[in-house]
């Protein structure tokens, strides 16, 4: 029944989405603002490795005497700029040592090569390559949340086949075998949004308003991926009237490809088989609106660190279900809250409850993913029968339009909904949501 299907939904979202999370732990960079990143990459499909150079540009205090990146377990062959005067690696972090600092902006170069286990997918059989959240997997940044910047990426991709990336794509260029394709993100978000795909996708194109709306796949025809895909324009509408913030670029592209679901800037990617799902079913779209409601809550206003996780997540859960009850009616809403709950109920009664804050989010288990995901989504659904619709859905504007483009905790969302309301809810967030004490 419903339940079940969500429920199965449920378990391969929770699985795939937040699996690789607790592996982006960044240690705060206090005084590190990374303005830009530009990267160049070549990929080796056979190898499954790939090689690139990124040029960052960023501010640090002036009394800073070294500067730390992300760096997994990529090599690194070569930094250069004026001010570098070494490097050393450890634990996943790269610490250049500078002989001074421009007060304006430092600029430095990173020459890497790298094969990882996670953050970035091969899959041979299909000539499909695609990124997944750990974006210090495959390029050399900062990985805090809190640190936003411009992304450019270049790569070179066999003829034939196709490359979508952060941003809009600025320019394509024939070389011999070889298409290169650049793609300029020009506004700021943090590293974990930034991300590729490629592969000889199909590709169908349709356009909402001003926005192009791109889908593909190998596996799917046109009319298929036009039926799965049906949704995204009254699902970004629904969004923009919600948020009170028209969609933040011109195109916006879903991939189905792989195992995952994840968000990155202007695109996401979806599993595979969950194209059969929506074929199936032309309900079951919460995971095309999930991964949409991002474009706002997550890649523009952000946690500023991973204890606060669950506002990303938490919203995105429960905005799809607000986008089923705007398209398919209460019951369809009821229905998704009740599963959300029920999920909630099952951690519970483990006597695995938490407060949605989180202490350290570095190891979470699956109990804890499930938190910030359902718990999330079903605290803002009671918060939205404490405060009623016009409150609510008023506070919510406020919130989003407040800090579109920052990073946020718990206590910014707390105060713009107290103020937009006029309401104290300090007796609600501390029952549902904030750290308890002792
Ligand atoms: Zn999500």
């Amino acid at each position: 029944m419903q339940f079940s299907k969500i429920v199965s939904t449920i378990f391969l979202w929770i699985l795939c989405s937040g699996g690789s999370v607790f592996s982006q732990m960044s240690s705060k960079t206090n005084d590190l603002n990374v303005l830009s990143y530009e990267l160049l990459l070549s990929t080796d499909m056979s190898n499954e490795r790939f090689t690139g150079t990124v040029n960052i540009s960023f501010l640090i205090s002036p009394e800073a005497r070294e500067v730390v990146f992300d760096c997994g377990n990529l090599q690194i062959t070569e930094i250069t700029g004026s001010k570098v005067a070494g490097f050393t690696q450890k634990n996943k972090k790269v610490i250049i040592s500078l002989n001074s600092r421009d007060k304006t902006e430092n600029h430095i170069q990173i020459t890497y090569s790298g094969s990882p286990s996670h953050g970035i997918v091969f899959i041979p059989k299909s000539q499909s390559i695609y990124t997944v959240f750990s974006t210090s997997q495959w390029m050399v940044c900062n990985d805090s949340p809190n640190d936003r910047a411009t992304f450019k990426i270049e790569l070179s991709i066999p003829n034939g086949s196709l490359c979508i990336a952060s941003g809009v794509l600025k320019n394509t260029s024939n070389k011999g075998d070889k298409t290169q394709y650049s793609w300029v993100q020009d506004y700021e978000s943090p590293s974990y949004t930034y991300g590729f795909a490629i592969g000889p996708f199909n590709k169908f194109q349709e356009t909402h308003g001003k926005i192009s709306l791109n889908y593909y796949s190998t596996n799917h025809t046109l009319e298929q991926l036009k039926t799965i895909f049906r949704p995204t324009g009254e699902i970004i509408d629904f969004f923009e009237a919600k948020s009170g913030i028209p969609y933040v670029q011109s195109s916006y592209s879903q991939i189905l490809i792989g195992n995952h679901y994840q968000e990155m800037s202007g695109f996401s990617v979806l599993k595979e088989s969950y194209g059969e799902l929506v074929m199936n079913d032309s309900t079951e779209t919460n995971l095309i609106s999930h991964e949409l409601a991002h474009q706002w809550w997550g890649n523009m206003i952000t946690c500023e660190d991973w204890n606060h996780f669950w506002l990303n997540e938490g919203l995105a859960t429960f905005m799809s279900a607000a986008f089923n009850e705007h398209k398919f009616g209460k019951h369809k809403y009821e229905s998704d809250i009740d599963s959300y709950r029920k999920v909630y109920e099952s951690v519970k009664n483990k006597g695995k409850d938490k407060s949605l804050v989180f202490d350290d989010w570095l190891n979470p288990t699956r109990e804890d993913r499930n938190l910030v995901y359902f718990k999330g989504a079903y605290v803002i659904h009671l918060l939205r029968m404490e405060l009623g619709e016009k409150d609510f859905w008023g506070g919510i504007k406020f919130y989003s339009q407040e800090y579109f483009g920052k990073s946020v905790n718990t206590l910014y969302f707390q105060k713009a909904m107290e103020e937009s309301t006029g309401r104290d809810l300090s007796a609600f967030f501390n029952k549902w949501i904030n750290k308890t004490e002792g």
